[in-house]
């Protein structure tokens, strides 16, 4: 099953990622897109999935966005 998680507003990002218990990488800046690799804030996040137990983010260019679809795909 497709578990990908996208946010509308920044409050609704960062309450997710306080969730995870990420909110301090995050606002330290150590969360990274996983196509580009430039680092996600509440900016340019885009979605978020989960491969082989890790997060996985991208931005909201469109190439890394997809990018996250295809990796489910191929799992
Ligand atoms: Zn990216």
């Amino acid at each position: 099953m497709k578990e990908v998680f996208q946010a509308l507003h920044s409050s609704e990002i960062e309450d997710f990622i306080g969730r995870l218990g990420l909110f301090e990488k995050f606002k330290a800046g150590e969360i990274k897109c996983h196509a580009c690799g430039d680092t996600i804030t509440t900016d340019n996040f885009k979605a978020l999935t989960r491969k082989g137990g890790r997060l996985v983010f991208a931005c909201m260019k469109e190439r890394c966005f997809l990018s996250l679809g295809s990796f489910e795909e191929s799992k």
